[in-house]
């Protein structure tokens, strides 16, 4: 065992299955090429050191006074992991991690994930507990929900360690069951678009925990343990919960239905599923903002087959399905639109599915 090294964990983007891993349902992720590193090595003193090229400061805490509360800020992410492992009973000590980001920061990439799973990896395998990736997933996410104080599902976490390059992860959140399916755009001649509308995060918090309360509540209404158990997409309901459901409802068999198509290789035909998405996330769930929905007209309008926002809303990005042929076509279309709304200029790349988190040194 070693005493330092280096490990790398992707940022994600969901390509269908929005909103659905907080009600025991389907998401179908990809990782992407831009990591969080993170260059970790043991310390023998019982001290947490944690630095950041991102941010400013050092933190320095010893782990035996690690409480949810004690630390704030970006650190809270990396310290919670630490926590979470602690509270479990895994003999974690201290460490000195300096972090490097790659992924973008609050563009709904996943960054906060990506930062969680990379020092699971680090600091379980630098002190030798050996834990599935399944297991740290969870640690990750423990630590997000109740070190950060962020209630987010399990997706994020679990894309960033468990999946695999050039496919997506379909991920059942209740029984945890994982199939890795294919996702390999390139030979089909096929463009997978992200737009990152750097739309400011407006009420983010909030609002996902408003939308997680709305979810509980239909449930314990409708007398089933997750949203996840219905079949049908109408019920009869308050408005806003009766919305709320069939979101829920009809993304889970868009995922399904997703997934289907990509085994048998008609990757072409998941477009209109995508943009169904979208519509379910704009007027059923109502957590898309002016950007996102005038991104994916724009992408619609110039030849993709498909587009939806990705991540929990509120800002973030957008992801198009397109022919190679049509990239310059969509990414001229939204630069045009955003400047003729007054929008902040966005940023477009073509994203592929990447490996999961991994030891990025040789020792
Ligand atoms: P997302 O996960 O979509 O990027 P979040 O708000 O969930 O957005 O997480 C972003 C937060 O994660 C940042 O505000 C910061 O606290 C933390 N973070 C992510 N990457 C880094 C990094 N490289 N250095 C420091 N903090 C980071
Ligand atoms: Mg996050």
């Amino acid at each position: 065992m070693t005493r330092d090294g280096v490990f790398e964990a992707p940022g994600r983007i969901n390509l269908i299955g929005e909103h659905t891993d907080y009600n025991d349902g389907f998401v179908l992720p990809i990782a992407l090429p831009h990591v969080v590193r993170i260059t970790a090595a043991r310390r023998d003193d019982g001290v947490l050191r944690l630095s950041s090229r991102q941010a400013s400061g050092v933190t320095e805490i010893r782990v035996v006074d690690l409480v949810p509360g004690a630390v704030t800020g970006w650190a809270a992410y990396v310290a919670g992991v630490v926590w979470a492992l602690r509270e479990e009973g895994h003999p974690i000590g201290g460490f000195g991690l300096l972090v490097d980001g790659r992924v973008p920061l609050g563009a709904g990439l996943s960054s906060s994930a990506a930062l969680e799973s990379a020092t699971a990896l680090a600091v379980t395998e630098l002190s030798g507990v050996s834990l599935d990736r399944l297991e740290l997933a969870r640690i990750a996410q423990r630590a997000e929900n109740e070190f950060v104080g962020m209630p987010c599902g399990i997706m994020d976490q679990s894309a960033s360690l468990l999946a695999r390059e050039r496919h997506a992860l379909l991920l059942d959140t209740r029984s945890m069951a994982t199939e890795h399916i294919p996702f390999d755009l390139a030979p089909a001649g096929l463009t997978l678009l992200v737009v990152d509308t750097r739309a400011p995060h407006r009420l983010v918090d909030g609002e996902y925990a408003a939308r997680r309360r709305d979810c509980h509540r239909a449930a314990e209404l409708l007398g089933v343990p997750a949203l996840r158990d219905l079949d049908r997409a109408d019920h009869d309901l308050p408005d806003r919960l009766a919305h709320r459901v069939r979101h829920v409802v009809t993304e889970n068999q868009r995922v399904v239905r997703v997934a289907e198509l990509l085994r048998a290789g008609r990757i072409r035909e998941i477009g209109p599923l995508l943009t169904e998405s979208h519509v379910s996330l704009r007027d059923d769930y109502e957590v898309t903002v002016p950007e996102l929905d005038v991104a994916v007209e724009a992408l619609l309008g110039a030849g993709a087959s498909g587009a939806r926002m990705t991540g929990g809303g509120f800002g973030g990005c957008v992801i198009a399905l397109m022919e190679e042929t049509a990239v310059e076509a969509c990414t001229k279309a939204v630069l045009a639109e955003f400047a003729e709304h007054g929008f902040a200029q966005p940023e477009c790349w073509p994203a592929t599915a990447a490996a999961g988190a991994r030891r990025a040194d040789h020792t």
